[in-house]
């Protein structure tokens, strides 16, 4: 370690809210430590989930980064007012000691090229974590750490507690990807855009290409010691949580939790947490600072026809080129529809795509056939709003997740990682999803080819999702039965809120703390 991480190091040994929001009155209730990974796509199911485990009797410690507690802290702090024992702890990085720039703590805040140094530097969380968790009651009796985390096997060992691993992604998705690497299915193939059919699926012929679908961390040999750390990781774990639920894909949930070995608990849709509790923070979920006032898009929203309006966002991560956003806007505005358009990078473009941006979202405007956001959505309270009736996405399991709770069918449009195999959830299995047809990934803007999809094809899309016809009501119509499903899975006798409860159960202490 260099003499400049000294004193950061000195420092380092977590900040965490007042204790007696998980202590008080000695208690066997369980206590689950989350550790999440430090984006926002992992980080907010998993302070949903706590929030769930919480009210249900569970006191609940969400370890994060400075930045990354920040973001959920209203959230927390909300649901500590109304009495539920869960609490933040937060852990500075030791930029110095694995080299990165000071503040890059959050996935979506590291440079790219320092992305794997970011990975040692939380990883090296594990021994102030565990001096915090040890000086605090009550002792944590499970672990519940995000797949992306392998260094939580160390921390549960060494805590003497079992470890969850917790995945906001699909069964569906996870027993592809399991068993492609398993039987070694892309052994021998001539290329990567070679299709290749998953073996091991009885029910299903689905076709998929290293290219979409390489691996968790297995995009580049570069990180082949850290993907083998987290397969690792994943068979060594005690169980399974989950952010789906049973009745959506039962055979694959089944299928995961056999080829594992382990117990699944599918806990989902955890976003449904807020609507359930009423809880104000759910236009600030994932993000204290949404870019645009909750009433005012309320308002807006409340304007428009039932069901006419199409939501597009790709999410806390991808990023569309300033060519292909000018492309997508031109599709959507031809597409007749109104739309809510979220933009997380609109500022990085340059002055032709921000200059074209301006000018639709004047001409939108005008009409009110459109609204820009520049920045984080309120996405959930968006989807949930009547005039809604659908979601171009980029297939983030979560956003999947949260158009299927709103019963609103998808234009599919993936990026990377798990995102290609959530498209074939929503098309092939669930019947709810359009497909803009990408074959390629496109990893954090560094894909050489700028439009992905032409302005016709989004067009072409938009048209088929929100307009009549057979194909169309049927999707609009399996949609609306998913998320019936999805409501009754997370109501009192449904089985999320089920397994919520036998987390709770089964993991309590053994002695009083
Ligand atoms: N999200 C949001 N507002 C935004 C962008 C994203 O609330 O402007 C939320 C979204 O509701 C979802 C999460 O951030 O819960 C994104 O997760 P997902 O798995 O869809 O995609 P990722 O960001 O991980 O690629």
């Amino acid at each position: 370690m260099g003499s400049g991480s000294q004193g950061q190091a000195a420092a380092n040994n977590g900040r965490g809210d007042a204790d007696a929001d998980t202590g008080g009155a000695p208690t066997h209730a369980a206590h689950f430590v989350f550790v999440p990974l430090m984006a926002q796509g992992h980080l907010i199911p998993a302070v949903d989930t706590a929030l769930l485990l919480a009210t249900h009797g569970a006191a609940c410690t969400v370890v994060g980064t400075p930045a990354t507690a920040a973001r959920v802290r209203p959230t927390v702090e909300s649901a500590r007012r109304s009495g539920l024992r869960v609490r933040l702890a937060e852990f500075p990085l030791d930029y110095a000691a694995v080299g990165l720039p000071d503040g890059a703590d959050n996935v979506d805040n590291v440079p790219l090229e320092a992305t794997r140094r970011y990975f040692d530097a939380v990883a090296l969380l594990r021994a102030p974590i565990e001096r915090y968790l040890r000086a605090r009651a009550p002792y944590p009796t499970c672990v519940v750490s995000d797949f992306c985390q392998p260094w939580a096997t160390e921390l549960a060992a060494s805590l003497g507690v079992p470890r969850l691993s917790f995945f906001s992604m699909c069964a569906f998705c996870l027993l592809c990807q399991h068993n492609v690497e398993r039987y070694d299915a892309y052994e021998g193939v001539a290329g990567d855009d070679e299709p290749v059919v998953v073996p091991g699926l009885e029910e299903r012929r689905v076709v998929v290409t290293r290219a979409q679908a390489p691996g968790f961390f297995r995009e580049s040999d570069e990180w082949k010691d850290f993907a083998d750390y987290v397969e690792r990781a994943r068979a060594e774990a005690d169980g399974v949580v989950m952010n789906n639920f049973a009745e959506m894909e039962p055979e694959y949930v089944a299928g995961y939790a056999a080829a594992r070995k382990m117990k699944v608990w599918t806990v989902g849709p955890v976003s449904l947490y807020h609507q359930q509790q009423r809880a104000a923070t759910l236009a600030a979920r994932g993000n204290a600072a949404a870019a645009i006032d909750a009433d005012e898009c309320l308002r807006w929203l409340d304007g428009k026809e039932p069901s006419s309006v199409v939501y597009v966002s790709f999410g806390s991560i991808a990023q569309a080129s300033g060519k292909q956003a000018v492309e997508l806007g031109l599709g959507l505005e031809a597409s007749g529809q109104p739309f809510v358009w979220v933009l997380r990078n609109a500022h990085e473009y340059d002055d032709t795509a921000r200059a074209f941006l301006d000018e639709l979202e004047a001409r939108v405007a005008g009409r009110g056939t459109g609204m820009l956001i520049r920045g984080w959505a309120p996405q959930v309270l968006i989807l949930s709003h009547a005039a809604v009736g659908g979601f171009v996405t980029h297939c983030g399991w979560n956003s999947t997740l949260e158009a299927i709770t709103a019963g609103l069918p998808v234009v599919t449009w993936p990026h990377f990682s798990d995102q290609f195999l959530n498209e074939k959830m929503a098309v092939e299995v669930l019947g709810i999803g359009v497909s803009v047809g990408v074959t390629e990934r496109v990893m954090f803007q560094t894909v050489e080819k700028e439009i992905v999809v032409g302005r016709d094809v989004v067009e072409k899309a938009v048209r088929s999702l929100m307009g009549g016809g057979e194909e169309a009501e049927e999707r609009r119509r399996r949609a609306r039965e998913l998320a019936d499903k999805a409501r009754a899975a997370m109501q009192e006798g449904g089985s999320s809120h089920n397994n919520l409860m036998d987390l709770v159960g089964r993991f309590k202490a053994t002695t009083a703390t």
